[in-house]
C-alpha cells in the first residue's frame, strides 16, 4: 500500500498503526514526489505581492516541516491541532501562558523535575499560584478548587514513582468546574494512552523522549482538539517564539513512523525487566504499573493499552554507595539523564534528577537513597537481565 493510497482513506477510519506512518500526511510533495516531507530549511519565503505567499510568511509563525509534523502528532493524539516547540519545557512553558497573574494550577505532586521547577521559579513569580497535590486519590482535587483555578496539571504514570492517576476522573471535576485539563503523556505515548479521548483539553509532549526515540533531539508538542484553544496556543508559539527548526521536526516525524513498534518492545522488554527485578533475593520493591499490586493497577489497565518500559527499583538495605555502584557497573544501560530512546538507559534520582529536592523530601515521596530508574530499551531482552544480573550482583 502505498502513501497516495493511505491519503486516500479517510483519516478517521485509519488505526492507530496507520496514523503513526500516514497521519495527516496527505499531501505528497508536489515538487518532486519525494515521499518524506522535505527539510524546508529557511526563515522566509517570497511574496509575489505583499500579502500573496503560498501559506508560509516566516518560519517562527509557520514551517512545512513543522507543519508536516504537527498535523501527525495532531493525528495519532486523536486531536485537531498539533502545536510544536523547541522542547517540552517551551511547551509547558506556552500552556502557562494562558494564565494571568492571580490564577491558580492544580498540579500532581510527584511532577517532573523541570516542570516543577518552571512552575515555582518562574511562573510563581509572575503572581500564579500553584496547588501540588497527590492525585492518586482523586477526591482530594476539589479541595483545592476555587474561583482562580484556571488550570489542572496531570502527569501518569509520575516520575519516577511510577503513580497512576485516573484522567477520566479528573476530566470530570475538570469539566464541572469549567478548568482545562493537561496531560503530559511523555511517559506513555499515544500508543499507550490517548488522554483526549478520556476528557483532556490539552496533550504535552517531550518529543525528545518516545516520540522522537533516538535521543537525538529535543522537541515539545501540545495536541488541542478545540479550534478557540488551539488559537490561543498557536498565537503564544508565534509571539513568544520558542519553536522547533525543521531539522528537528523532521527527525521527531522520522521518529513517529516507527513509535508502535517500538512502543510494543518496550512493553515486552519492561514487563520482563519488572519480573526479573521482582524476584530479586537483593531487591526490596519494583515500581511498575503492570504489576497487579501495583497501587491504582486497575485504572492503568483501563487507560493504557500495556504497562510501558519505565521502571523504579530499590535494593534491600537502602544503601546510597551500592545504587551508585550498580548504575556505574551496567555496561548495556547507560547512565544518563533522559527515557524513551531505544537504547536502554539507567538513572539514580536522588543524585541525578532529583538531587536539587531535599533528602527528608525525596525520602517523603518515596525518592530513598537505593532507588534507581530504568528505561528499558528494546535491545535483545536477555543481554539487558545479564547486565542487571552482574551488576546488582
Ligand atoms: C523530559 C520531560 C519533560 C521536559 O521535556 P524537554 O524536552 O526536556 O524540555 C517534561 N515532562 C516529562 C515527563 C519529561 O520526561
Amino acid at each position: 500500500m502505498n502513501s497516495s493510497y493511505c491519503a486516500k482513506i479517510k483519516e478517521k477510519h485509519m488505526k492507530f498503526n496507520t496514523k503513526t506512518i500516514h497521519g495527516g500526511q496527505q499531501n505528497i510533495d508536489p515538487a518532486y514526489g519525494s515521499v518524506m516531507p522535505p527539510i524546508y530549511q529557511t526563515s522566509t519565503y517570497a511574496q509575489t505581492t505583499p500579502g500573496g505567499h503560498k501559506g508560509f510568511e516566516y518560519s517562527r509563525s509557520g514551517n512545512p516541516t513543522r507543519s508536516a509534523l504537527e498535523s501527525a502528532l495532531a493525528s495519532i493524539e486523536n486531536g485537531e491541532f498539533g502545536i510544536a516547540f523547541g522542547s517540552g519545557l517551551a511547551a509547558i512553558d506556552a500552556v502557562l501562558k494562558l494564565l494571568k497573574a492571580g490564577d491558580e494550577v492544580i498540579s500532581t505532586n510527584d511532577l517532573y523535575g523541570g516542570t516543577y521547577r518552571l512552575f515555582t521559579k518562574i511562573f510563581e513569580g509572575f503572581g500564579i499560584k500553584f496547588h501540588f497535590v497527590n492525585m492518586e486519590n482523586t477526591n482530594k482535587i476539589e479541595e483545592y478548587i476555587n474561583s482562580n483555578t484556571k488550570l489542572i496539571w496531570v502527569e501518569t504514570p509520575t516520575n519516577p514513582m511510577m503513580k497512576i492517576i485516573d484522567i477520566k476522573a479528573v476530566a470530570t471535576i475538570a469539566k464541572k468546574h469549567n478548568v482545562l485539563l493537561g496531560v503530559d503523556n511523555t511517559f506513555t505515548t499515544p500508543y499507550l494512552q490517548q488522554p483526549l479521548d478520556l476528557g483532556a483539553d490539552i496533550v504535552m509532549h517531550s518529543a525528545t523522549k518516545y516520540l522522537g526515540g533516538h535521543s537525538d533531539v529535543l522537541l515539545g508538542a501540545l495536541i488541542v482538539k478545540d479550534s478557540e484553544l488551539a488559537n490561543k496556543l498557536y498565537f503564544v508559539q508565534k509571539a513568544s517564539g520558542a519553536v522547533c527548526g525543521p531539522q528537528d521536526s523532521f527527525l521527531v516525524l522520522r521518529g513517529l513512523k516507527t513509535l508502535h513498534v517500538r512502543m510494543q518492545r518496550h512493553c515486552e522488554n519492561g514487563r520482563t525487566v519488572a519480573e526479573y527485578l521482582a524476584q530479586h533475593q537483593k531487591i526490596e520493591r519494583v515500581y511498575w504499573p503492570g504489576f497487579e499490586n501495583h497501587p491504582n493497577h486497575n485504572i492503568a489497565r483501563e487507560q493504557m493499552k500495556d504497562f510501558g518500559g519505565m521502571i523504579s527499583f530499590e535494593t534491600k538495605g537502602n544503601s546510597f554507595e551500592r545504587a551508585i555502584r550498580i548504575v556505574e557497573s551496567l555496561k548495556v544501560f547507560t547512565l544518563a539523564e533522559s527515557l524513551g530512546g531505544v537504547e536502554s538507559l539507567a538513572g539514580h534520582p536522588a543524585s541525578m534528577t532529583h538531587a536539587s529536592i531535599s533528602k527528608d523530601e525525596r525520602d517523603k515521596i518515596g525518592i530513598v537513597d537505593s532507588l534507581i530508574r530504568l528505561s528499558v530499551g528494546i535491545e535483545d531482552v536477555e543481554d539487558l537481565i545479564e547486565d542487571l544480573k552482574q551488576a546488582i550482583g
